[in-house]
């Protein structure tokens, strides 16, 4: 026997008799003979329709191997790549919708996602499958993440989740409490039924007593934001909205207004006494840290 670098990927080595070597009988290291098998069934799957490659999918667990090459007069070489192709082109589905998938087969049924999706039988468990696998990594993922992460860290991930839950329930009070209701520092700004002041949530400036709070429900998905701050993000979410759609017509007719006048534009400087005061809870790290924090413990606690 000798043994050979392959010339044709260059990377392999072959083994085999020098005569075979000799004659050219044996010309790789067994990469062009793989080659040409995969291209071969991967022409034999290309002739198979979509629509076909779903029934064979479905029709390999349902009735079983043997059958399906009987009813599809097909190798069993050629049934593994369409099932591999098939596979594939599942794992490709968008992740958010594997996830509704999974969820609706668990809480609803196999049979109601099939129909939600109009998926067959094969198509949705392997979906699951699929999702399951991805959550339990993720999960393990973050529970050892939560184990790695410092003490202190994980008391200002929970101190933060309980103030947040208390400060949105009270902002989204006082933004929509009606007119009685008395804003916050409604003695330093007024405040426009249903949205957050210049103070509690501003893009610029030093102080946004909530601007923390708008970035992390809004890098979250709206349902685990709630879950995590309560029911109150839901109407936080429309203040937040309506805050700067507000704002941004109340800006476009202020500059319709100034426009027609010859007066230059006098900035406004604030009082001081608006400052960032330590009445509010401030978290002691930033938003991208709090998201990051906040998966990691919902997941792994
Ligand atoms: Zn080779």
């Amino acid at each position: 026997m000798v043994c050979f670098a392959c010339a044709v990927c260059k990377t392999g080595f072959g083994l085999c008799r020098f005569t075979e070597l000799r004659d050219g009988d044996v010309k790789s290291c067994w990469c062009l003979e793989d080659k040409e098998k995969r291209d071969y069934q991967a022409r034999q799957v290309n002739k198979i329709s979509a629509r076909d490659l779903r029934k064979i999918y479905d029709d390999r667990t349902s009735i079983g191997i043997t059958a399906t090459l009987s009813k599809w007069g097909i190798t069993k070489s050629t049934l593994d790549h369409a099932c591999k192709d098939k596979y594939s082109r599942l794992t490709r589905k968008q992740i958010n919708i594997q996830n509704e998938i999974y969820l609706l087969a668990n809480v609803r049924g196999v049979k109601a996602a099939m129909a939600k999706f109009e998926l067959n039988h094969a198509e949705t468990m392997t979906i699951c499958g699929i999702a399951r696998k991805r959550k339990a990594a993720e999960k393990a993922e973050a529970i050892a993440a939560w184990v790695a992460m410092p003490e202190s860290r994980k008391s200002a991930i929970k101190t933060i989740i309980k103030e947040g839950r208390s400060m949105i329930r009270d902002v989204v009070e006082q933004a929509t409490g009606g007119l009685e209701a008395q804003p916050w520092d409604w003695y330093e700004e007024g405040r426009y039924w249903g949205e957050l002041t210049i103070a509690e949530y501003s893009t610029c400036g030093e102080y946004s007593y909530f601007g923390w709070a708008v970035d992390v429900v809004r890098a979250l998905p709206e349902e685990f934001a709630a879950s995590i701050f309560g029911s109150s993000v839901i109407q936080f979410i429309e203040v937040i909205k309506q805050t700067e759609s507000g704002r941004a017509g109340r800006r476009r007719r202020y500059k319709n207004k100034i426009s027609s006048i010859d007066t230059p534009l006098v900035k406004r400087k604030r009082s001081p006494a608006a400052k960032m005061s330590g009445k509010y809870f401030f978290p002691p790290m930033g938003s991208q840290d709090i998201v990051a924090g906040i998966s990691i413990y919902a997941l792994a606690a």
